[in-house]
């Protein structure tokens, strides 16, 4: 039998309905949209000012807030499950793969470029931040094979010996519990469709993205041609990965890697320097005048900011860029 839609839009019970009680809505000021709040949301933003903390908040706390210069929003809340740490391996002098196993009979499929937020008590107080879930590793071969995929979950992390969480984080011990949120994020795997050149530009652990786009974008894409990495750091001792990167493009012809570096030592050979005009227009070349391609810009704010500037200014368009942003 056909599955027949309802006729009512909006369904009886959506809230797009106005309830019967008489929800009051508030016309938005002309010129702003749905969209505008959408942006602020994910700009970034400090919008609590409780830096990363979580509290709780009752429905009677709530009510309280509901003035012009004090007014607070329940959006919706994040589904986080308890994972036991299984392992942590020193990836750089700072950087760290941590395994996570998920809870028996669960499942969490996290969309390539989504991220979670982690969650731990710190002295009394729950602390969340985002992080990028990554493959354990770039190359097939490297795989755990008693590892299935579904049941454990891999991170990159930097751990600032200053930091509020990840020093935390870092002095979990194996079998310790750690909370992961449901995903969350706007890119869309519908980008990659018919997909001939790719450009990834990657500053730090920015490169976390890029991970799961580099293992998706070589065996899913049919239609790719050529993907280039350029990965930004201070020195070569902070370069994540580097000796499966470069083993990937060994084999596999149509990825290029570029390292630059803002402070390497006299010997480095390679490319010197940020994020630059000129930089970008030698390393941003199409193969073809009309290919489809899909530029792709993550690390730190001011980074990110500068590199979506500088593709502009070299004429790529607003769908042919996806920086990643919270
Ligand atoms: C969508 C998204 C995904 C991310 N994915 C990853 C990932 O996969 N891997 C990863 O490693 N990180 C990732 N991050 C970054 C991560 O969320 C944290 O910001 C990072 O781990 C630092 O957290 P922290 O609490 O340890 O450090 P923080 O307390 O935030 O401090 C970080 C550094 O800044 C310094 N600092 C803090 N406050 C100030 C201040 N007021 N003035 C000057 N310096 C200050 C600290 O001393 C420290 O050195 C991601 C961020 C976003 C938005």
């Amino acid at each position: 039998m056909l599955n027949v839609p309802s006729q009512s839009f909006p369904a009886p019970r959506s809230q797009q309905r106005v309830a019967s009680g008489g929800r009051s809505k508030v016309p938005l000021k002309q010129g702003r949209s749905l969209m505008d709040w959408i942006r602020l949301t994910k700009s970034g933003k400090d919008l609590t000012g409780l830096k990363g903390r979580l509290i709780e908040v009752t429905e009677e706390e709530l009510k309280k807030h509901n003035k012009k210069d004090d007014c607070w929003i329940c959006i919706r809340g994040l589904y986080y499950r308890k994972c036991q740490l299984i392992s942590k391996e020193d990836v750089t002098h700072d950087t760290r793969l941590f395994c996570l196993m998920l809870p028996p009979s669960t499942h969490l499929q996290v969309p390539i470029g989504q991220h979670v937020y982690l969650k731990l008590p710190i002295t009394g107080t729950e602390i969340v931040k985002p992080y990028t879930p990554v493959s354990g590793s770039l190359l097939s071969e490297f795989k755990e094979p008693v590892l299935p995929n579904n049941k454990y979950i891999y991170f990159l992390i930097k751990i600032y010996p200053t930091g509020l969480f990840t020093p935390e984080l870092d002095r979990l011990q194996i079998g310790d519990f750690v909370s992961v949120s449901s995903p969350e994020g706007n890119f869309k795997i519908s980008k990659f469709q018919e997909l001939e050149d790719l450009f990834l530009l990657a500053a730090g652990t920015g490169f976390t993205p890029m991970v799961k786009i580099l293992n998706y974008a070589l065996t899913d894409i049919p239609s790719l041609r050529k993907v280039k990495l350029m990965f930004f750091n201070k020195t070569e001792d902070d370069i994540i990965w580097r000796s499966q990167l470069e083993k990937l493009a060994f084999k596999d012809k149509r990825l290029d890697v570029e390292f630059v570096l803002s402070a390497p030592i006299s010997e480095w050979n390679g490319k010197q320097g940020h994020i630059s005009p000129a930089l970008l227009s030698e390393f941003l070349k199409r193969n073809l005048d009309k290919s489809k391609v899909l530029v792709c810009i993550c690390g730190p704010v001011p980074f990110t900011e500068q590199g979506v500037r500088l593709l502009h200014d070299l004429n790529f368009s607003k769908n042919e860029i996806h920086s990643f942003t919270a």
